[in-house]
């Protein structure tokens, strides 16, 4: 609400904070810096915030990958473009997979509300085993590896994974436009157009729906540099 502070939450040991989690507080920085241009900027209150969890994900993945840049550190390897585009084609690969786990759980739980635990258990293996024989096994050389159910909050956050890898694709599409332009104007415009519906937001932000199209071609490009 207006008025109150922006939260961030991250891990702190005992020693000291370390790179993971301070890698973390930057990814959460991003979500304070999205709720507080969302909340304040919209021209409308009832418009206010993002059109759903992906945009904000988007932008915390936009702040998290800068964050050596942030400490001064500068990254002067002529592959960086391409290895990123290769992590970042890698990230969303493997979070669709959880995804898919995740949506046909859901799927399965609606149609079978009376399910018990020890059955959804096994749904939930199940199923991470056939959506790894489909898109994994072949890539992997390995068949029936139930990795993908290794996400036990999809079951008490329901649907909330699939937000990752859209979040990437959005990510992906900013990124590549604030190339050359100055990122805080960028992304104040960007994200002052409140909840819109999801395609009109990313065609103010960027000029073009969101697509998986520029992940792939980027990859491509990437293959033929990084050997
Ligand atoms: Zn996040």
């Amino acid at each position: 609400m207006k008025g109150d502070k922006a939260h961030l939450r991250t891990r702190i040991a005992k020693s000291g904070m370390d790179y993971k989690g301070y890698n973390i507080a930057v990814h959460e920085m991003g979500h304070n810096v999205e709720q507080t241009i969302s909340l304040y900027m919209v021209d409308n209150y009832m418009m206010q915030g993002v059109p759903n969890t992906a945009f904000t994900e988007a932008l915390a993945f936009i702040f998290q990958k800068r964050d050596l840049f942030l400490l001064g550190k500068k990254d002067n390897d002529p592959n960086k473009e391409a290895l990123a585009a290769l992590d970042q084609f890698w990230m969303s690969y493997e979070i669709m997979g959880v995804s898919l786990v995740d949506m046909s759980v859901w799927k399965w739980l609606y149609e079978n509300p009376d399910a018990t635990t020890e059955q959804l258990k096994e749904k939930v293996i199940g199923t991470a085993k056939d959506v790894w024989n489909k898109y994994y096994a072949g890539v992997f050389g390995i068949k029936d590896c139930p990795l993908l159910a290794i996400y036990s909050h999809m079951i008490d956050n329901p649907l909330y994974l699939p937000n990752y890898p859209v979040g990437h694709l959005i990510d992906f599409q900013i990124d590549e436009y604030l190339k050359g332009k100055n990122f805080a104007d960028e992304i104040v415009r960007i994200y002052s157009s409140g909840r819109m519906i999801p395609q009109l937001w990313m065609k103010n932000a960027v000029g073009s729906e969101i697509s998986i199209k520029p992940i792939l071609d980027a990859t491509d490009k990437a293959l033929a540099i990084v050997k």
